[in-house]
């Protein structure tokens, strides 16, 4: 596995990151989106969505309280979950969980809520608050295993 941190020092550099890594997701994939409330993990979510829907203005509310939230696109069904609201793996199973690591590309933030093996598979990115810079400073570490990386470093061969 690889670790690599990127310094995200605004909300542009957030959207690019998404624009990067949107074009590599396909069904079946599951991106973990861990960190702490208003690191920035559903404003990079909504940005990866709507590059895949190729709709720059659609709207992608946080999906904390419906948990799960689908995406019809001409690339398939991307799901959005916010699981921070689960408190029992179990919870998931009513919801429309099983589609995870299926025919969807899987957008999964609180990752760590939905058990052990999620993010066993996935790409994970841990998005931070950066203290020691100006207020709309992020980080985010990157950690993929060999075969995410192959496909990382292909496609972002432009
Ligand atoms: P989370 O889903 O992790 O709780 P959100 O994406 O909902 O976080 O909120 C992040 C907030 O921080 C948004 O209000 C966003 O506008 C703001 N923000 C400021 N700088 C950045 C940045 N560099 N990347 C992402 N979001 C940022
Ligand atoms: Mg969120």
């Amino acid at each position: 596995d690889t670790a690599t941190a990127l310094a995200l020092p605004d909300e542009a550099a957030t959207t690019r990151l998404a624009a990067a890594l949107a074009p590599l997701l396909k069904p079946g994939d599951v991106v973990a989106l861990a960190g702490d409330l208003g690191s920035g993990k559903t404003t990079f979510a909504r940005q990866v969505i709507r590059r895949i829907a190729g709709d720059p203005e659609l709207d992608v509310p946080s999906p904390t309280f419906s948990l799960i939230q689908t995406y019809d696109t001409p690339r398939g069904t991307v799901l959005h979950a916010d699981l921070y609201r689960v408190a029992d793996p179990e919870e998931l199973l009513e919801i429309g969980w099983d589609e995870v690591g299926g025919g969807v590309i899987a957008l999964v933030e609180w990752p760590e809520r939905a058990g052990s093996d999620l993010a066993s598979g996935a790409l994970r990115l841990t998005f931070s608050i950066d203290p020691e810079r100006p207020s709309d400073s992020r980080r985010v570490e990157i950690g993929a295993s060999d075969d995410w990386m192959k496909r990382i470093e292909r496609g972002l061969q432009v």
